[in-house]
Order: structure tokens, then C-alpha cells, then sequence
């Protein structure tokens, strides 16, 4: 028993790392809802000539109204430029503190 304590639940808790995502906090411009969105870097972005770019349709869950947004990044995943239709790029900030 104290064997397979060591041996699975040894250590210090290990933290979630999640290497692949980046996360955009986006307001929605109609009821002014902050939706978290995460990009994976192995999936949902496609490459372009200089780095990469991101397409995505986000919707809020209170009025449901669309927003799209394109994101540029370079290859070392800075984003470059954000372009959003509906919605308003936000800090984590603020999505934390509720709107
Ligand atoms: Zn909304």
C-alpha cells in the first residue's frame, strides 16, 4: 500500500502545462460577454509565408451573435496582428474581473 503511494501518488502535484495553447479574451461588442478562446498551435493554426495565421468564428453564450476573427502571427508565435469583426480583443485582466 505505502509501496504504490510512492510510487503513484509520489511527489509534488504536477501542474497542467499546456504547451500548445494560446489564449484570446474576446468581447463580444453586442452584450459585452468575455469569451476565453484557445488556438492550438498544432491544429488550428495554418502556415504562411512568414509565420502563421489563425481563423475563427467565436460566439458568446449569451446573445450568440458571430464573431470573426483573423490573427497573425510570426513563427516565434507573437501575434502581429488581430483583426476582429464584432468583438473587441481584451487582457486576461479584465476577463478575470468579469467585464
Ligand atoms: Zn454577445
Amino acid at each position: 500500500m505505502g509501496f504504490l503511494k510512492k510510487l503513484f501518488g509520489g511527489g509534488e502535484p504536477r501542474e497542467y502545462v499546456d504547451k500548445y495553447g494560446i489564449y484570446f479574451y474576446v468581447r463580444c461588442d453586442n452584450c459585452g460577454t468575455i469569451v476565453k478562446v484557445r488556438a492550438d498551435r498544432q491544429h488550428d493554426l495554418n502556415s504562411t509565408d512568414d509565420g502563421y495565421e489563425w481563423h475563427k468564428t467565436i460566439v458568446d453564450n449569451r446573445c450568440f451573435r458571430r464573431m470573426e476573427t483573423v490573427v497573425h502571427f510570426d513563427r516565434s508565435y507573437n501575434v502581429t496582428n488581430a483583426e476582429l469583426s464584432g468583438g473587441t480583443y481584451v487582457t486576461e485582466a479584465e476577463f478575470n474581473s468579469g467585464q
